[in-house]
């Protein structure tokens, strides 16, 4: 492989799931719901290629999904946007990252990230040749920490590249907490790449602030979200990116090289999820809710110390308090002593001390699955 891929590991979501199936267990690691999405919504799939959507969509996406983006921002948090320059459409959220990082970042430039990341920033970075600077969410709380935000921001840094709700550690930023973040990216000129694929996913309690909604933020932030994770369409791949038309244009400069367009006949569909199934993700929230809760009080039982999620549908856990103080090793032995798998934090950080002793379970699985692998871990050695 290129140099630019080096030292970069393979994906541990395609490892875990790998691992799950081949021992028979149970796969609480990689997040992807066992139930589909609307029905409604695959049906409008199958209109759409019944009624011949199967050449290639415009690069930007296909306007009806644009306009539906536009729709959905304006409706949920009073985003105006231009559907023809402020809203592009990609293949998942994963692509949207890709896309704005190869079509922003210059070699040499840092980008402020939380720690622990989501696994394809750190590669996107790399393969543009920028630096990762990190921000460190340490258990068991989880919070941002504004001064080490401040500390992390140097003469090269360009971007913070922000995730809320946050994967892996289900922290929800506060507006106070955002609104540090929107102070220190005023004061150094800094663009922000906010990725909010969980932006339907957060629970009692909690609220979801896109940062593009503070104040002196709308005209340097780069928002993407996907339909894969509130309507439960994972396998669709189907993303999008909001802001300004410079940071939007940047970012289809670099998806026409990746992809050219996304998949045509998804695209309509997904406009209609947006549209006339604009409830599905509340009461999916509220549903994960109640699963959040059975599985977190199924794993302290267990001995576990757990931190209940606020938002995203992955809770963490300390493996300490059951006398494993390397999480590496839980994970590797669970699959043999309880049938279960689990991701250790550890691929998702840089610093060894803050995760050593962490693990990530998805709760976006039926309560009778998550009933099972509860029983399993009770019946552990
Ligand atoms: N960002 C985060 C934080 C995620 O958790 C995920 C899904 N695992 C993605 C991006 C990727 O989203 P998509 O499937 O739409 O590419
Ligand atoms: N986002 C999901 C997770 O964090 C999985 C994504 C993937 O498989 N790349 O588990």
């Amino acid at each position: 492989p290129a140099a630019r891929l080096a030292g970069i590991p393979p994906t541990v979501f395609a490892e875990m799931s790998a691992l799950a199936l081949r021992t028979g267990s149970v796969n609480l690691g990689q997040g992807f719901p066992d139930v589909d999405g609307p029905a409604s919504v695959v049906a409008a799939a199958a209109r759409a290629m019944e009624d011949g959507a199967n050449q290639y969509a415009p690069g930007w996406g296909v306007p009806a999904l644009r306009e539906a983006v536009a729709r959905h921002q304006q409706r949920h948090y009073g985003i105006t946007l231009d559907p023809t320059t402020e809203v592009a459409v990609t293949t998942g959220a994963t692509e949207a990252v890709a896309a704005a990082v190869l079509g922003l970042v210059d070699p040499g430039d840092e980008v402020v990230v939380l720690e622990p990341y989501y696994d394809s920033y750190t590669a996107m970075i790399q393969m543009a040749g920028g630096m990762r600077r990190p921000v460190t969410l340490r258990a068991p709380d989880f919070r941002l920490d504004v001064d080490e935000l401040r500390a992390a921001v140097g003469p090269r840094t360009r971007y913070v590249l922000l995730n809320s709700p946050h994967n892996p550690t289900g922290t929800v930023l506060t507006r106070t907490e955002l609104e540090a973040v929107a102070a220190v990216a005023v004061e150094h000129d800094l663009v922000v790449i906010t990725d909010e694929v969980y932006e339907h996913l957060v629970f009692t309690g909690h609220e979801h602030v896109p940062i593009s909604t503070l104040p002196g933020m709308a005209e340097r932030t780069l928002t993407i979200s996907s339909v894969g994770k509130s309507w439960s369409f994972t396998g669709w791949k189907v993303g999008w990116a909001t802001g300004p038309a410079a940071l939007v244009g940047a970012l289809v400069s670099a998806k026409q090289w990746l992809t050219f367009t996304s998949g045509a006949p998804l695209q309509p569909a997904v406009a209609w999820a947006l549209d006339e199934e604009s409830d599905f993700p509340r009461l999916l929230a509220a549903d994960l809710e109640g699963r959040r809760d059975l599985l977190c009080a199924g794993l302290a039982r267990t001995g576990l110390d757990v931190r209940v999620p606020e938002g995203t549908y992955f809770a963490v856990t300390d493996t300490r308090a059951l006398g494993w103080p390397d999480a590496r090793s839980f994970c590797a032995a669970l699959p043999e002593r309880a049938g279960v798998v689990a991701i250790p934090m550890a691929f998702f950080y840089d610093d060894e001390d803050a995760s050593r002793h962490l693990v990530r379970w998805t709760f976006c699985k039926r309560t009778e699955v998550l009933e099972d692998a509860l029983a399993r871990l009770a019946g552990a050695d």
